[in-house]
């Protein structure tokens, strides 16, 4: 935020909120902060640091204190589900909330990463409709792309560490698709056969910077787009992997800003400069992988 946006704030001054635990490292404050104040709307965007215990405690306060938009992230997406007075369909079928919209004292809850996500591929120029699409990993974020490939009539293949929670996430969605182990065997089985390959495990996500869930044997295919959907550190081994195969790469950067940018959207009314959220965050990063990130 600028100090100028601070200096600003008063008693009409409309507050935004991310809740999460911890909360420290969210780039969501410098996103939202810069696009407020490239819009000049009286708002602000502070983060929160909410523990799970004290979730319903938090929600009840975004009615007492008049909060007009609050985020959420890592551990209570979830957890908000059962809080809200009303689910939009997104939210209801992905089973998390990510962006709370409050309408005349009533809160809606969003899922805006499943947006986020489509953003982020057509940013990249890819169409999903009926392409084949490799996701690893299946927790949460996985959850909203393979909602989102879904929707967009791509054929998915969940590979997943534990295998039972792939097969679950599929069921809870409704669908039926290819499923198995993060395993060097189904990997090498599946890799000549996508145009797509999502990581949504948390392997290359500081602090497991080291980490990556393509194995070491198996040649990353040349003509696929990566999506990583890890963004701190945007340059992950896997994305190391995959350009020096010569693979396209968008790293999720991109998916964080087009689901802040949806939740703007929903709260103010107004589209934001996603170009600006996005150097807004990756100063935060310190901008340290800038030069691969629109490799398309
Ligand atoms: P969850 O904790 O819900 O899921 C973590 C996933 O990673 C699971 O599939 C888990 O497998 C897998 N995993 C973790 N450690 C290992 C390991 N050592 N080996 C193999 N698989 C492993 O996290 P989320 O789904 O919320 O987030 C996943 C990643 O996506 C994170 O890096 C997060 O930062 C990123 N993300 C990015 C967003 C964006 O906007 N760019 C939005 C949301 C998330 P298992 O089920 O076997 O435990």
């Amino acid at each position: 935020m600028s100090a100028q946006h601070a200096s600003c704030i008063n008693g009409q001054t409309k507050i935004a909120a991310v809740f999460g635990w911890p909360v420290a490292h969210s780039l969501s404050p410098a996103m939202h902060n810069a696009a407020f104040g490239a819009l000049n709307l009286d708002w602000v965007y502070a983060p929160f640091a909410v523990s799970p215990e004290q979730l319903p405690a938090a929600v009840a306060a975004i009615r007492a204190l008049g909060l007009r938009g609050v985020n959420a992230t890592v551990p209570h997406k979830e957890a908000l589900v059962a809080l809200m007075d009303d689910l939009t369909p997104e939210a209801r079928a992905i089973g998390a909330v990510n962006t709370i919209l409050v309408e005349e004292g009533r809160l809606l809850g969003h899922n805006t990463d499943a947006v986020g996500f489509e953003r982020t591929l057509q940013r990249a120029g890819f169409d999903a409709r009926g392409k084949h699409a490799l996701v690893l990993g299946a927790g949460g974020a996985a959850r909203a792309v393979v909602y989102a490939l879904l929707r967009s009539r791509a054929q998915v293949v969940l590979l997943n560490r534990s295998p039972r929670r792939a097969v679950e996430l599929l069921s809870r969605l409704g669908a039926s698709a290819a499923t198995g182990a993060l395993t060097a065997s189904e990997v090498g089985k599946w890799a000549g056969h996508v145009q797509l390959v999502v990581n949504a495990t948390s392997l290359g996500m500081w602090p497991q910077v080291e980490g990556t869930p393509w194995p070491q044997e198996i040649p990353f295919p040349p003509d696929v787009l990566l999506c990583d959907l890890v963004y701190n550190p945007r340059r992950t081994p896997l994305v190391g992997q995959a350009l020096q195969a010569g693979a396209r790469c968008i790293d999720g950067l991109w998916m964080l800003v087009y689901q802040g940018a949806e939740a703007f959207r929903l709260w103010t009314g107004q589209q934001p400069d996603a170009e600006l959220m996005f150097r807004a965050a990756d100063d935060q990063l310190g901008g340290r992988d800038a030069p691969f990130s629109d490799r398309r």
